[in-house]
């Protein structure tokens, strides 16, 4: 159930926004208010290890066709207190003189269950000033879903940073006090940005950190009028980043369509029988991988437990237990895995000798021919492969092959 603390808008009216009547042409900046619920702050690290672009070249203005990026993050700001809060009361009043875009890292939470307390506070007083909201003198904290709900109709985008955001994540897991949810779980299914945009999601536990800034560039593009509306799939989520399964992409998938499966946590082998959730997760990280295309879970040795999911973590676990569904696929790849792997050894020593060495039939150097020789059934075997390789065609040297490229027999 979402219950919130202050009534949820849904939509935001674009036209009744102050930075809407000079907004003729692309705007030279942006502001960004970077939110978090329930969080452990490894979001924020993610982004700051982003490469592509990277955060300080937005922070400066230096990529082209994106405007500056004005950040208010709670870690990352030179101000603090009453100073830092005052920018997003401005938000609020509608006194920014550019559009901004919220982000929400760490799980929304359900504050009615806090009872006289909070889960998260973010200043101090109320939603308009600081010296408010006062008990025995004590200025009492604002709590963040307030900030949330408040700032949200007027972004020009709402983004989920984090499976936390996205789904509810760790912090929701079976057992939790907190109520925590997703940001669209709190925000309500009419929810609209003020450029009519429902609440975009990057999951990822952390995100990889290029896969957030490359989606918060193709949002600003499209807010800009200079890019199209970015393509999203059915949950929000960036479709041309989350449309594979990490499975398709991981460095370990030949083992695993051979048939060769790691037995402990270390082994360089598919890590399916180690408990890795890959074949059914959709996430890029074995392609792009953790920062500066290094890193990631299956490339470092870590199975996959879902964490870009909606399912994760209750869904998943326990993380050291096999997939039940992976018994049957990976017996399969073990049966279909064992003829193929043989037959493919077979060609790979053939084609580890060179044509001459296999005329001269001897070593060229001491190296060579530190297989066995071919054995006769060997070489049976290679002759009717080459009769099937080159059937319909000329093999280099043959009669046919010179009499086509018009050399003397
Ligand atoms: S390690 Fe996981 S993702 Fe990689 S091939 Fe094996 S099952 Fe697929
Ligand atoms: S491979 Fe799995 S565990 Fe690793 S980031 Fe992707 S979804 Fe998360």
């Amino acid at each position: 159930m979402v219950t919130a603390t202050v009534p949820v808008p849904t939509a935001g009216k674009l036209q009744d926004q102050p930075w809407m009547a000079p907004l003729k042409k692309p705007f030279d900046k942006i502001y960004v208010f970077w939110l978090a619920g329930m969080s452990c702050d490894g979001c924020s690290i993610a982004v700051t290890g982003a490469t592509n672009p990277p955060l300080e070249k937005l922070l400066l203005g230096h990529v082209p066709a994106l405007p500056k990026v004005i950040l208010h993050h709670p870690v990352l700001a030179i101000e603090s207190g009453a100073a830092y809060m005052e920018n997003f009361r401005r938000a609020l009043r509608g006194e920014l003189d550019a559009p901004y875009v919220l982000c929400l890292e760490g799980s929304a939470v359900d504050e009615t269950l806090s009872g006289d307390g909070y889960w998260v506070a973010l200043g101090v007083g109320n939603l308009e000033e600081e010296d408010a909201n006062m008990i025995d003198g004590v200025r009492q904290p604002v709590r963040v879903m307030d900030w949330v709900q408040a700032m949200a109709p007027g972004a020009a985008a709402a983004i989920a940073v984090g499976t936390c955001a996205t789904w509810g994540g760790i912090p929701s897991a079976y057992g939790n006090p907190t109520g925590a949810m997703s940001l669209q779980d709190l925000l309500g299914k009419d929810y609209r940005s003020a450029f009519g945009l429902p609440v975009v999601n990057i999951p990822g536990c952390s995100p990889v950190g290029d896969n957030i800034m490359e989606t918060v560039a193709a949002v600003v593009l499209f807010l800009q009028g200079l890019g199209p509306l970015p393509e999203f799939d059915d949950l929000g989520r960036p479709a041309w980043l989350f449309g594979e399964t990490v499975h398709r992409h991981c460095v370990r998938a030949g083992y695993y369509e051979e048939g060769v499966f790691a037995k402990t946590y270390g082994d360089k082998e598919c890590l399916v029988e180690v408990g890795c959730w890959g074949p059914v997760v959709q996430c890029n990280i074995s392609e792009r991988g953790a920062i500066n295309g290094l890193g990631g879970c299956m490339n470092t040795g870590g199975p996959c437990i879902g964490c870009t999911m909606p399912g994760f973590p209750d869904k998943f676990s326990p993380f050291y237990k096999s997939a039940p569904g992976s018994l049957f696929s990976s017996t399969a790849s073990k049966v279909n895995g064992s003829a193929i792997r043989r037959l493919r050894d077979m060609s790979r020593k053939n084609l580890n000798r060179s044509v001459i060495a296999d005329r001269r039939g001897k070593a060229s150097s001491g190296w060579v021919f530190a297989e066995p020789k071919p054995t006769p059934v060997d070489k049976a075997t290679h002759y009717f492969y080459e009769k099937w390789q080159f059937w319909g065609t000329a093999k280099p040297g043959s009669r046919k092959s010179n009499k086509v490229a018009g050399r003397k027999q």
